[in-house]
């Protein structure tokens, strides 16, 4: 990766964690029109810059009605066991999309 690139890639980061906070309070104030406004600013950033959220932020949002996933307020999170590994499925309390994955048990890539 360039220089350029990483620092752009910085930048990005930092904004859209930045929004993402915002938009973590406006959930917790109630607004969810807002809240949705900022994750949308957010995937814009990464669409433009062509850098992806860091995983907190991929997982932290419903990709169907943009809302911030905030557990026991506009999600719930389940864990289901199965064989080997563990599941977490997440669902979005208000459109109830749902997102399922697995937890990393033992060594890591
Ligand atoms: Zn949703």
């Amino acid at each position: 990766m360039s220089k350029r690139r990483k620092i752009l890639r910085d930048l990005a980061i930092q904004r859209m964690d930045y929004l993402y906070k915002l938009a973590y309070r406006r959930v917790k104030q109630g607004d969810y029109r807002l809240a949705r406004r900022y994750i949308e600013i957010l995937l814009r950033i990464s669409q433009r810059t062509r850098i992806r959220p860091p995983r907190y932020i991929r997982r932290g949002y419903c990709r169907r009605c943009c809302i911030p996933l905030i557990p026991g307020v506009t999600s719930r999170v389940r864990i289901q066991s199965e064989g080997r590994g563990s599941r977490v499925v997440v669902t979005c309390l208000l459109c109830g999309w749902k997102r399922r994955y697995m937890i990393k048990t033992g060594r890591r890539k």
